[in-house]
């Protein structure tokens, strides 16, 4: 077999084999088929799209590059929670030490930032010392000291996810159905979880601009998970904004941090709280998801859930003395704010332009391997149906390349639509699909 065959199959829109996609992922895994070649592949499969059989049979072969966890030792089962990608999401860092607080485990398997959206690894990687690129026993090991892991794909799991993720955030092939379905749920199927919480972001800000896509990713991503016997719960949520306050990676960490004590913005605090809700479900945490929110406001208001976030981060090689003291992670030197330009209501927020803007002033990558600024990134002052005056602050640019800074600025200006009607702000949580297996959950 030859990969330029399977690519131009592919390219005239035909339906590849199980064997073909068997060739193409193991031989991209060891190096047999080239970057370049799976660029192209990568391509056409964006243009040309894939049967769900295709990406079933993607899921899996990219599951079996590597290892596959057995947690079945653990006494209690597994959960895990993967968002398709935003800008300024990060509740990963919120929910995975509030479930863990709670006694159920969490080993997640996480992305860097992909395309426009950020990445958990990015963003914990601003910890002085944090590791994410643990092997499989101090994996394991961090799961059953502390309850909760969080590294990237690795040599071992979901290798060819590792590869293929970091080709696709400089090819221009993220938003890609079958692509991210196959990309999250080989790492999620590798990781040994029994349930798994989808968070599938639809707006500006995400891959998913309409909530008929969103819909058919996560319908897609849900059959993956029960054919694999896997509980999954999937949250369809706002991404016509930037969630919170803050975008970039240190930026987003101290953010976390304060919606672990009680202080964060309203609609990050209300999406954690649904999704840690879910979660704990899953895990036999929670009796129904309003055991589960009470569960979350216990261990935000006891401490217990910031205690735990201290003893991850310990445990990862990071200094948890970030975690009261924010003068130890990494801040840019230059500000500049972005002022309107009119009076009027904010009508609409091009949030992937501000995903964009912020990989310009350092945040993201634009080549394969390429550093980051981990305390580039922005605050957004201004939401979507607050009334503003002119000049008042829309946001404020935080960097280090003064360079990139008026490119920035531009596009953030521009990013706001202004207008003179009243508008309310979006719906965050738009819809909820999935039930576990064999019960339902009791959705109030
Ligand atoms: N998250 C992933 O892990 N993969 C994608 O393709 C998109 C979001």
């Amino acid at each position: 077999m030859h990969a330029p065959d399977v690519i131009q199959k592919k390219r005239s829109g035909e339906e590849l084999s199980h064997r073909e996609i068997s060739f193409i992922i193991q031989g991209y895994t060891n190096g047999q088929v080239a970057d370049y070649q799976m660029s192209a592949l990568a391509m056409a499969i964006c243009l040309r799209g894939m049967s769900a059989q295709e990406t079933v049979w993607l899921t899996e072969e990219m599951i079996h590059s590597g290892k596959t966890l057995d947690l079945s030792d653990l006494d209690r089962p597994a959960v895990d929670k993967h968002s398709t990608g935003g800008v300024g999401d990060k509740t990963s860092l919120v929910v995975a030490p509030v479930v863990a607080a709670a006694g159920v485990p969490v080993p997640m398997i996480s992305g860097r930032g992909l395309g426009f959206s950020g990445g958990t690894l990015d963003k914990l990687e601003s910890i002085p010392g944090f590791r994410t690129d643990l092997s499989i026993a101090e994996f394991r090991k961090a799961l059953e000291k502390v309850g909760a892991a969080l590294i990237g794909q690795t040599k071992e799991i979901a290798p060819a996810d590792k590869k293929l993720y970091s080709l696709r955030d400089v090819t221009g092939t993220v938003d890609c159905i079958p692509l991210m379905a196959a990309s999250i749920m080989s790492k999620k199927m590798a990781e040994g979880i029994s349930g798994l919480v989808l968070d599938v972001k639809v707006g500006s800000g995400a891959f998913m601009k309409t909530t008929a896509d969103a819909a058919e990713l996560t319908e897609l991503m849900i059959d993956i998970a029960r054919g694999m016997g896997r509980e999954c719960v999937a949250l369809l949520t706002d991404m016509s904004q930037p969630l919170g306050r803050q975008v970039g990676n240190s930026l987003e960490v101290i953010e976390s941090f304060e919606v672990l004590k009680g202080n964060g913005p309203a609609d990050l605090t209300a999406l954690c709280r649904e999704l840690s809700a879910e979660m704990l479900v899953l895990g036999r945490g929670a009796d129904d998801l309003a055991d589960g929110r009470d569960t979350y406001d216990r261990l935000i208001s006891s401490g217990a859930a910031i205690e735990k976030m201290c003893e991850i981060i310990s445990e990862q090689g990071g200094d948890p003395r970030v975690v009261d003291d924010y003068s130890g992670l990494p801040a840019a030197g230059g500000r500049c704010v972005v002022t309107a330009d009119s009076e009027g209501w904010v009508h609409a927020i091009d949030t992937a332009a501000i995903g964009h803007a912020s990989m310009i002033i350092g945040a993201g990558r634009s080549m394969l391997g390429e550093k980051i600024d981990h305390a580039a990134g922005m605050t957004i002052e201004a939401r979507i149906g607050d009334h503003i005056m002119a000049g008042q602050s829309l946001a404020t640019l935080h960097f280090n390349q003064a360079s990139s800074a008026d490119e920035a600025e531009t596009l953030v200006r521009q990013a706001f639509s202004i207008g003179q009607e009243r508008v309310n702000g979006p719906q965050l949580i738009k819809e909820r699909r999935g039930q576990e297996l064999g019960r339902e959950i009791a959705a109030t």
